[in-house]
């Protein structure tokens, strides 16, 4: 099975170049250019394995470039008790027994958010497919964060033979937890540095130096090749597929559902990467009614799935759940293809241009009435502001006994309004992205209307005693853990900065 581009599905490659080139040479995104199909006789032999043999057998069926064998080593290799604990990869919890909505709980990985799924693979998947397109020169991974994507990437990539990574953050622009996440980081390959500016600074930092061919050239020979890991990578979109199959066979055995009835996900969006993904699983064949895409104050999806008009002209607002607070979504742009080429194979690539080139150029595009009917078959929205956030924290563990971080609470509100609209009472899935542990302090001042402390290990602390929950060890770890990493430096010095790395 070959990759296409969303911008002309004449340019095609296989698995492994998709992955080693992120984004195609036209600007455009890499899909499959058709969806496997899993059939319910699959998914029934899938409901008998454990999650690594599941997450094998599902992405096997999208990465046709790679043997099974390889996947299942990387498999076992990312997902390991010693990476995500001992008792499961990605547990389903109910909600409530009363109701059928359930937890797809995301975070048990290294950095306590769903990205470690993606990002604990895509090392093994980049140097394998390095290997198979013939590069062989060490892949050095940049990466700008504003706090998650870094420390994942960090974690995911520390050590990884043939890679190294740098990570850009904005000084004062994270979490003190986020920060220290990143600058404790081990690993031999790992470099981390503040910048003096926000993280639009560092991202464009970036942006310059991938663009900087001298840079190119010079660092090549000294046997290095920059690479992004960022989210538009089919490498990080295929392993997020898996965990819905695995989340839908865990209801099954659980007697919580029939083999066969279908099911609505609702997800805490962003990048539309994890919503995508579930996309994915429902054409490739698991049984899902509705996507429920789940939206903070930055709402510019709930008004694209509702109106058919995506307009990034607006106030960015910080909320309680920085994780979404996104005005452009560019995995949307792979929905789009999809949904284009349901109407008319042919030219879908070309209609797409045309949409992309008026986002660039006025920040904004419409859909006609056909594809939006199109869209909202499969798609639903909504959003909640940080005062239903907080609301929707307090409500679920009083009425469920159940603690969610700030991101799992929009998704939770959004369902539940979801539901008062519609009566739909379908088994639901819901994502939980993040450890309420991350955002101890959102959660203490939410759950238990309790004071929050200044400091960021009191506040977990606080959070583990009136919860009777454990902390994940590697947040409260970070107390005692060795800074690395304390250089800050100007914006304009991150090139100067690499290059010193990389002689
Ligand atoms: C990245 C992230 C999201 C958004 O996911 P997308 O795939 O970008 O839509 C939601 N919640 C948390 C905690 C995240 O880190």
């Amino acid at each position: 099975m070959e990759y296409i581009s969303t911008r002309d599905h004449t340019h095609r490659v296989s698995s492994a170049q998709a992955i080693v080139s992120g984004l195609a040479p036209d600007g455009g995104l890499y899909i499959p250019e058709t969806i496997p199909t899993i059939s319910p006789r699959d998914i029934e032999l899938m409901s008998k394995m454990d999650y690594m043999g599941l997450c094998t057998e599902v992405m096997s069926r999208f990465l046709t470039d790679f043997l099974k064998e390889e996947l299942s080593e990387y498999i076992q290799k990312a997902y390991s008790g010693k990476k995500f604990g001992p008792i499961a990869v990605a547990p389903v919890v109910t909600l409530d027994p009363a109701s059928d909505a359930h937890v797809l709980e995301l975070f048990h990985g290294p950095t306590c958010a769903f990205k470690d799924f993606a990002l604990q693979l895509l090392p093994h998947l980049l140097t394998a497919s390095l290997k198979k397109t013939g590069e062989n020169k060490t892949a050095v991974v940049l990466v700008a964060t504003s706090g998650d994507t870094g420390k994942a990437a960090l974690e995911g990539f520390a050590d990884i033979p043939g890679t190294r990574i740098c990570v850009f953050y904005p000084e004062g622009g994270t979490s003190a937890i986020q920060r220290l996440q990143m600058t404790t980081q081990q690993g031999e390959n790992v470099l981390v540095l503040a910048i003096r500016g926000n993280f639009d600074d560092a991202q464009s930092g970036v942006k310059k130096i991938f663009a900087n061919h001298e840079f190119a050239q010079t660092i090549a020979e000294n046997g290095f090749f920059l690479t992004s890991a960022n989210s538009i990578n089919w490498g990080r979109l295929a392993p997020q597929i898996a965990y819905y199959f695995s989340a839908y066979c865990q209801l099954v055995k659980r007697g919580k559902l029939r083999m066969g009835r279908k099911i609505n996900v609702v997800v805490p969006t962003g990048n539309f990467g994890n919503i995508l993904a579930a996309y994915y699983a429902k054409c490739a064949g698991l049984p899902i009614q509705k996507l429920i895409c789940a939206s903070n104050t930055n709402n510019v999806l709930t008004d694209f799935i509702t109106t058919g008009v995506y307009d990034r002209n607006r106030s960015f607002h910080r909320t309680a759940s920085p994780s979404m607070d996104i005005l452009v979504s560019s995995n949307l742009e792979r929905l789009l293809y999809l949904m284009l080429a349901k109407e008319n194979q042919a030219d879908a690539d070309i209609r797409l241009r045309d949409m992309m080139a008026s986002l660039d150029a006025e920040g904004r595009y419409e859909i006609g009435p056909d594809l939006l009917k199109l869209l909202q078959k499969d798609f639903e929205a909504g959003y909640a502001n940080d005062g239903q956030t907080f609301q929707s924290i307090f409500d679920a563990y009083r009425s469920c006994n159940y603690l969610c971080d700030t991101h799992t609470a929009v998704a939770v509100k959004v369902y539940q309004d979801y539901v008062s609209r519609t009566g739909d009472r379908t088994t639901a899935v819901i994502a939980s992205t993040a450890s309420p542990f991350k955002f101890a302090g959102d959660v203490l001042s939410s759950a238990f209307r309790a004071h929050i402390p200044n400091d960021e290990f009191e506040r977990i602390e606080t959070l583990t005693k009136l919860s009777r929950l454990k902390a994940p060890h590697s947040l409260a770890a970070l107390r005692y853990a060795e800074e690395r990493f304390s250089m800050t430096i100007d914006a304009d010095k991150m090139q100067d900065e690499l290059l010193m790395w990389l002689r």
